[in-house]
């Protein structure tokens, strides 16, 4: 107070301070210009595009990047020596997705590494860092990431190698996406010769998730289930007797364990995974509309997603491809090939009534203060399927849960619906997957398992999605 009376009584002294702030102001702003022409402009001019980066990092501290629950995935720290490193508090639970730095960015640190590298505050802030040589601090990016519920994931998943990923289904949110085997990104370069050694076998190095493809066993009924109505309106009156096995032309396909189902309709040759109906189903489907109603579900396309994925497969061409590829095919076996990612994206867009939303792991970003730069708004990305057959489909994988090869998840208290499949390997035991969509009616998360070489997808892979919706709707990992 006394100090402001002063001011008011003085004028002239008030007058004198602001003219000193602005000429310091000015004379500080001159030594800018001056160091920026005579230090930096040099290598501003000469630095190409691709050298932005380089620019960018010996000037700011790269930001961090954060889970939806606040948590920290990645960060820069300083070390005694002034040197920096790049520190994963969750090692190797989120390697793939939060990616690394060292070695080639991936994942996360990839996609957003501009943004990590940019700085959005007062330019007075960054001159006066710039001048004393410190650096300033770098956007963070705050991810979609559920770090609860990626615990729950990680854990369940144990020793198996395969993948695990958890989206919202009506925007496309990735809640979690786990991949093993990991590795530890903070220990990359020690580990490096190793890890690339690995890669031929376990390829620890490989994100599973997005990367990774498998035949998608009985998931892909849900395909050939599809096509089958479209090519007869009259398939309410589907009936076939199961004997457990059907040959053709020297080629028997059997049903899992060579189980016989009896007579079987259209959502109980579903529920129970019939292959014996299934591949006969698939025997007369029209190659031609089967191959394009895939292609519109995304086979042989790029997935829209900011890391690196595979293409999933699918080969029936007119012409080219026999009868006993075309019932291999339509029980998910043959040469059809999926991503634990794309059969995510494949359930989800059921759940939501036809509409595959676009796939992001970035909720915003934020300067490091915490003000809001950018957020994301989800993207309707494809409508493959109707309403009335998204419900039919919705209705065929409830059908799995309350009467079938998932019903391990009926007795949880949310309705589930979902899928399990068994890719069978030669030699070896087969791939279990399960895909699936909880409650029923409004559907908040889709979940993909696979469990490499483990055995079939009701043993293997349904145990671990109970594990995750348990932990979401029960214990509040939202
Ligand atoms: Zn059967």
């Amino acid at each position: 107070m006394l100090r402001i009376n002063k001011a008011h009584d003085n004028p002239k002294k008030s007058l004198y301070n602001v003219i000193y702030i602005f000429s310091g102001l000015f004379v500080l702003i001159i030594a800018y210009f001056s160091y920026f022409l005579l230090v930096r402009s040099e290598d501003t001019i000469n630095n190409a595009y691709n050298n932005r980066e380089k620019v960018l990092a010996e000037r700011v501290l790269r930001g961090k990047i954060i889970s939806s629950d606040g948590e920290v995935l990645a960060e820069t720290i300083i070390n005694e020596d002034g040197s920096e490193s790049r520190y994963y508090p969750y090692k190797d639970m989120l390697a793939h997705i939060v990616g690394r730095y060292d070695k080639g960015l991936t994942g996360i640190e990839e996609a957003e590494n501009i943004r990590l590298l940019s700085v959005n505050r007062n330019s007075f802030g960054n001159m006066l860092n710039d001048m004393v040589g410190e650096k300033s601090p770098g956007n963070n990016v705050i991810t979609t990431l559920n770090l609860k519920l990626q615990q729950v994931a990680y854990d369940a998943l144990g020793d198996r190698r395969g993948a695990v990923v958890v989206m919202e289904p009506s925007t496309g949110k990735l809640l979690v996406m786990v991949s093993k085997p990991s590795y530890d990104p903070n220990t990359i370069n020690v580990q490096w010769d190793s890890l690339v050694k690995d890669d031929e076998e376990g390829s620890p190095l490989y994100n599973r998730a997005t990367q990774g493809l498998y035949p998608p066993g009985s998931t892909f009924k849900l395909h050939t289930a599809l096509e089958y109505i479209r090519e007869n309106p009259d398939y309410s009156g589907y009936l076939n007797d199961c004997t457990g096995s059907i040959s053709y032309d020297g080629m028997t396909i059997h049903c899992y364990n060579g189980k016989a189902h009896g007579e079987v309709d259209l959502a109980e040759a579903f529920a129970r995974s019939c292959n014996t109906s299934f591949s006969l189903i698939g025997k007369d489907l029209d190659i031609n509309a089967f191959r394009l109603m895939c292609e519109d579900f995304l086979f042989n396309k790029t997935l829209p997603v900011a890391m690196a994925s595979s293409q999933s497969r699918f080969e029936l061409k007119e012409g080219s491809s026999g009868i006993k590829e075309k019932m291999q095919t339509a029980i998910g076996q043959g040469n059809t090939l999926i991503s634990p990612l794309h059969n995510l994206m494949i359930a989800s867009a059921v759940a939501n009534n036809g509409v595959m939303m676009k796939p992001y792991v970035v909720d915003r970003i934020e300067s490091y203060s915490g003000k809001m730069i950018k957020g994301y708004v989800p993207q309707k990305y494809a409508t493959p399927m109707t309403v009335t057959e998204a419900d039919f489909l919705k209705r065929l994988m409830r059908g799995v849960v309350t009467d079938g090869t998932a019903n391990e998840l009926n007795s949880l208290e949310v309705p589930v619906a979902g899928k399990t499949g068994s890719a069978e390997q030669e030699g070896k035991p087969a791939h279990a997957w399960f895909i699936g969509f909880a409650p029923v009616g409004e559907p908040e998360i889709a979940i993909s398992v696979i469990v490499e070489n483990s055995g079939s997808g009701s043993e293997y892979a349904v145990p671990i999605a109970r594990k995750i919706l348990d932990a979401y709707f029960n214990n509040e990992a939202d």
